[in-house]
């Protein structure tokens, strides 16, 4: 297992300052300010092919640069840390093991891009994070990291943490935006993105914890040694949470490019005593549920994008065969029609036809057409919603109609293997 990341958090209480600098803590932000001018930082950002680690893997180092190339006087860097995928907890491990990390790269990216204030969008259900991170920002103001001309150079800058209550929703980018501004969480229709025109109609840098969090990390090596970590299409390390029916669960760090067997069996130890795989699925409620003979994908963007996968989050659950397929799909269905926020036509409606639908074929009351019209409105969704959280709804849907289609056609026929769905011994 790789330790880049992880060597700031392996510890069961946060990282004292002193201890962050005896790691290598701050090496990379002294450089940057005090040896590199801010293009030759976004280069080296550019150079070192970090990609977006919140879920979309857009290039870090384009957004920085949309973002610098505007030349207003008033730029913002948001941290988006509303982790709320489900099954996703690995910026939390950040912020609760080293804020220091994802605050440095935040003031880095400030001086790179330009940007004169600071906001970390926090989840409501994170309040221990949120302290934690607040406590941060205080010694760092205290240690010259944060404020006023830092570290001796002219450059100012700070930030405020702002909090999410429980919406989905808000960790979509310009719902995130709306929220700090005080409106409700809904997203806006991109172009223009964030970059161009964000926060208060200013350009606007939004990046996930892990994303920032790589920044010291790749000021301090520098691209070239990052770029040693990964793969040719995929440079460094991810974070993973892994939860389920696996004898190890919780956060770790891999190298991309290594396989999602390896992951299952080596990392994880394999899944627990007695238990049988059934499906892995890969990046939260939002994200596509592979059979075992997909196991051999690797965590690289391009072997993930020739099989029509996306990493997502890097949320990994293993479900075994006592899952039943349908009542899982429902679940999730339920999880996405309760936070729509309404504002578009596929998502809101889609949302709530797809749940009755599902509600038909657990209660063994669906019929094949049911399944057809469940496969349009689904296509639907995907392609029509305004923002990622509409077209990703449907993807565990999609996937499995793709890959388990027989367990939809069964439960239509009034059998459920697992014998969850149905009054007696399985059968309608
Ligand atoms: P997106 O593809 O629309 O955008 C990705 C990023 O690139 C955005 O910041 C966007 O502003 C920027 N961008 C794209 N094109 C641009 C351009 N031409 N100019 C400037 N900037 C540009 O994806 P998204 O809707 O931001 O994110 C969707 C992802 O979020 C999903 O893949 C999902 O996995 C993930 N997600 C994560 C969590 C979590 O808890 N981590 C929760 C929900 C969803």
């Amino acid at each position: 297992m790789a330790n880049i990341l992880s060597k700031f958090y392996v510890k069961t209480k946060p990282l004292s300052i002193k201890e962050y600098k005896e790691n290598g803590g701050f090496e990379g932000l002294e450089k940057a300010l005090h040896k590199m001018k801010p293009q030759e930082i976004l280069d080296e950002v550019i150079s070192s092919n970090l990609k977006g680690r919140g879920g979309a893997t857009f290039p870090t180092g384009l957004k920085w640069q949309f973002t610098a190339n505007e030349s207003n006087e008033t730029k913002y860097i948001i941290c988006n840390a509303d982790e709320g995928e489900p099954g996703t907890f690995k910026d939390k491990v950040l912020l609760e093991g080293c804020p220091f990390l994802l605050i440095e790269g935040m003031i880095i990216a400030a001086y790179a891009v330009g940007g004169t204030k600071g906001y970390i969008y926090i989840r409501g259900e994170y309040p221990k994070s949120k302290e934690m991170l607040r406590n941060a920002i205080g010694v760092l103001k205290d240690e010259g990291y944060l404020g006023d001309k830092i570290l001796d150079t002219d450059f100012s800058f700070d930030i405020e943490v702002r909090s999410g209550y429980g919406a989905y929703i808000c960790g979509e980018e310009t719902a995130l935006i709306e929220s700090i501004e005080g409106n409700p969480g809904r997203a806006r229709t991109k172009p223009p993105y964030p970059p161009n025109k964000g926060l208060w109609g200013k350009p606007t840098l939004v990046n996930n914890v892990e994303t920032l969090a790589n920044i010291p990390i790749i000021l301090s090596m520098g691209a070239e040694k990052f770029k040693e970590y990964g793969t040719a299409s995929s440079s460094g390390t991810k974070l993973i949470s892994v939860s389920g029916s696996v004898v190890n669960k919780g956060v770790f760090e891999v190298e991309f490019g290594v396989t999602l067997k390896d992951i299952v069996y080596e990392t994880c130890g394999g899944l627990t005593e007695n238990s049988k795989f059934k499906f892995l699925q890969l990046g939260g409620s939002a994200g596509a549920c592979l059979p075992e003979n997909l196991l051999d994908t690797k965590l690289d963007f391009d072997d993930l994008r020739s099989r029509n996968i996306s990493l997502g989050s890097g949320a990994i659950l293993v479900a075994d065969d006592t899952t039943c397929l349908l009542g899982f799909i429902k679940a999730t269905a339920e999880f996405f029609e309760h936070e729509s926020c309404g504002k578009c036509t596929p998502c809101r409606e889609g949302n709530k036809h797809v749940t009755k639908l599902l509600d038909k074929i657990v209660n063994g009351v669906a019929t094949v057409e049911d399944l057809e019209i469940l496969k349009d409105v689904a296509l639907t969704m995907k392609e029509m919603s305004l923002c990622g959280l509409g077209q990703a709804a449907p993807t565990a849907l999609l996937t499995t109609l793709n890959y388990f289609e027989g367990e939809y056609n069964e439960h239509i026929k009034g059998y459920c293997r697992t014998g969850v769905c149905f009054m007696k011994g399985g059968e309608v």
